[in-house]
């Protein structure tokens, strides 16, 4: 639709970011601006309305958005942190990056049985993606779904996430 379109559009390439010859999406432009927020979570929920009972967002992009996805799907929100910011971690899954490792962890204040859609702001190789699945899965949810603002197909994430829904390809 043209409103995706103006959407997309928003996202800015920085080039050689966080390190040389990486091509980083930034999603800020497009966060900023009302319209197209309200465009892409939108875009995010449609092919799960009424699936999930929580969003479990992966910091930390993904909590903007999956935050906004919460409160627009009437669902409540699992936040996904990086090691060691969390009081309680219940469970917690290490993966690798390009270099060396890195590792995720969530409180367990979810019931067995939880239908649970994942989100998160990129999809590169989908290492972190996989992960957070596992995790969700650790604590006894149930990942209904997977649902990503942008996909780098180059890189690819969806080979090893398998079924992901994502708004916008790079
Ligand atoms: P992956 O584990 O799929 O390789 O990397 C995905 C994670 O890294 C996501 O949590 C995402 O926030 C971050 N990421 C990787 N590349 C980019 C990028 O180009 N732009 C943004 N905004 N995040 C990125």
């Amino acid at each position: 639709s043209e409103a995706l379109t103006r959407a997309e559009s928003l996202i800015r390439t920085i080039p050689d970011y966080p390190e040389p010859g990486v091509q980083f999406r930034d999603i800020t432009p497009l966060l900023v601006d009302a319209r197209a927020l309200r465009t892409v979570i939108h875009a995010m929920i449609a092919p799960f309305e009424g699936s999930f009972d929580v969003v479990a967002g992966v910091e930390a992009r993904g909590f903007l958005l999956a935050g906004a996805v919460a409160m627009e799907a009437g669902a409540g929100l699992v936040p996904i942190r990086k090691a060691g910011k969390l009081p309680l971690p219940a469970a917690s899954v290490t993966y690798s990056l390009e270099y060396g490792t890195a590792t995720i962890e969530a409180h367990d204040d979810i019931a067995v049985g939880t239908r649970v859609l994942l989100v998160d702001d990129v999809l590169a190789t989908g290492g972190t993606l996989v992960a957070a699945h596992e995790l969700v899965e650790t604590l006894g949810g149930v990942v209904v779904g997977t649902a990503v603002l942008m996909e780098l197909t180059a890189l690819g994430g969806r080979d090893v996430v398998g079924d992901v829904h994502t708004v916008f390809t790079g």
